[in-house]
């Protein structure tokens, strides 16, 4: 299996708003501290979609300098056969060619302040799967892994529409870990699409008092029921704010978790959180957010939490997927191929209903 082939399908964004299906693009060369693995499948995230969509945090403009580096493909949610390692690479770890395997989205440096004291989530560079020529990511059939990948073990058996939640779900469990839930905690979390449910079924472990899930969909919020919410509340139909308070004695929820990537989301959150409360940032958004802080010193002083990737998350959420703990079912609602990456992005937007999307290979 070492021989590979020259060239492969790979989906490349050659510029803002120039993404091409390419048959004959270079397969990535193996160096001698590199695995390569061939793709049995990529989720399609949200940042994906904001990139294709020309967003300036990935594209720069008159302010910002470009953060993407172009010829690159996308994808970081993607799963994979070890089919060549370098000799290197091949001494440094356990893993044999045919094992199957998945990495953190980010590529840590090893080097900068964070990487050597552990919180290689916050690698100063910050280099991740699917955004720059240099870490080109799963919309192609064939990844290159470098040294510093942060790689996981995915077992044999696990359906590959599991497997492609663990990134997503890794993500969640981080947000949720710096919730630091009781079991007397009222619980909000905003948000029900897949990072909302990773965190719902996630949190349903650690049994709050109650664990209330909040999305303008009603497809959404019955999934939430089904991995573990208690309540489920649509903002649309109903005054979310004052339910919350009516429910807790007019204080306010004890945590409340941010996973919508709408402001108006952030708003009502710190509406409902009672004083001392714990608010936890996931999203990212698409514009800026106007509130007044005071509410977070005078007013409440609220403890405010950043959540980002999923540091050391990958073998809990593995294992925990694996036996059914943690609820996927039915979350990769749609796959396509990599030819009908279009209408995969298309659907992946969330427009018809669905929750995870993700292209599959052969
Ligand atoms: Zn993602
Ligand atoms: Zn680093």
């Amino acid at each position: 299996m070492s021989d590979l082939p020259d060239t492969m399908k790979a989906l490349v964004a050659y510029g803002n708003g120039d993404y091409r299906l390419e048959t004959s693009y270079p397969v990535p060369a193996c160096g001698e501290d590199d695995i390569i693995i061939k793709t049995e499948g990529c989720g399609i995230c949200a940042g994906d979609l904001k990139c294709q969509h020309g967003a300036a945090m990935f594209w720069g403009d008159e302010k910002e300098a470009p953060w993407v580096k172009p010829p690159f493909i996308p994808g970081h949610e993607f799963v994979g056969r070890i089919v060549k390692m370098g000799a290197k690479a091949a001494a440094a770890n356990g893993f044999s060619i045919g094992d199957r395997i998945t990495a953190d989205q980010i590529v840590p440096c090893g080097e900068c302040r964070f990487c050597k004291s552990g919180r290689y989530w916050m690698c100063q560079p910050h280099s991740i799967f699917g955004f720059q020529n240099t870490n080109n990511g799963g919309m192609a059939e064939y990844v290159r892994y470098p040294k510093t990948s942060v790689i996981s073990r995915v077992p044999d058996t696990m359906p590959l529409d599991q497997a492609l939640l663990i990134e997503p779900y890794g993500c969640s469990k981080h947000a949720v870990d710096r919730a630091q839930i009781g079991n007397e905690d009222v619980v909000v979390i905003s948000g029900a699409g897949t990072l909302g449910l990773g965190m719902i079924t996630y949190a349903r472990m650690k049994n709050p008092a109650k664990l209330i899930s909040l999305d303008m969909a009603d497809n959404r919020l019955e999934k939430a029921k089904k991995f573990g919410a208690d309540l489920t509340i649509n903002p649309g139909k109903e005054d979310v704010v004052q339910k919350i308070l009516d429910m807790t004695d007019g204080y306010g929820c004890d945590i409340y978790i941010e996973a919508t990537g709408h402001p108006s989301s952030v708003v009502q959150g710190l509406k409902m959180i009672r004083k001392l409360g714990r608010f936890v940032e996931f999203s990212v958004f698409g514009e800026p957010v106007t509130v007044d802080w005071s509410i977070i010193g005078d007013r409440k002083e609220l403890d405010l939490m950043g959540s980002h990737l999923s540091p050391y998350c990958y073998p809990f959420v593995i294992e925990n997927i694996s036996n059914g703990k943690l609820k996927t079912d039915g979350v990769v609602s749609k796959t396509f191929s990599l030819e009908e990456w279009e209408t995969a992005f298309d659907y992946a937007s969330g427009k018809y209903g669905d929750f995870k999307v993700a292209i599959t290979f052969e």
